[in-house]
């Protein structure tokens, strides 16, 4: 297994404002003029407490993945047609609620009804509009 390449605080703190900023974006009428809120990428889960999120690698440091660094020597591969290497060290971040985080682990893909949008307590917690109009996250 190779050696994990964890985010640095600057980049998580970068990638949960962009998050945020996302939110705010989608909901304006319910976010404007408040605190941050977050959303997980893959279940929906939305919340203010930034607690219940992770920064996680998108192509897992399992299989390769990388905190989207570059060094000299990726550029020379990229550059020489290595696509696959690209993929792994492009935009390899995505916000995760802490359910759906540890049902990944090191996988690709997250198993279904991990996330915090499907359970309780957290799923009366959930803030997420469309969630709610709906009565919560579809099963
Ligand atoms: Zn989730």
């Amino acid at each position: 297994m190779s050696k994990r390449d964890e985010f640095t605080r600057g980049q998580k703190r970068n990638y949960l404002r962009l998050n945020a900023a996302k939110v705010h974006r989608r909901w304006p009428a319910e976010f404007g003029g408040k605190a941050d809120h977050y959303m997980c990428e893959n279940c929906g889960f939305v919340h203010d407490n930034r607690q219940y999120f992770q920064v996680d690698h998108i192509f897992p440091c399992a299989a390769g993945g990388r905190a989207t660094r570059f060094n000299q020597q990726d550029y020379r591969q990229i550059l020489a047609g290595d696509v696959a290497l690209l993929y792994q060290l492009g935009d390899n971040a995505m916000v995760l609620c802490r359910g759906c985080n540890g049902a990944k682990k090191d996988k690709m893909f997250i198993p279904e009804d991990r996330g915090y949008a499907y359970r309780s307590p957290f799923r009366e917690m959930d803030r997420n509009p469309d969630h709610i109009y709906y009565g919560g996250a579809a099963r």
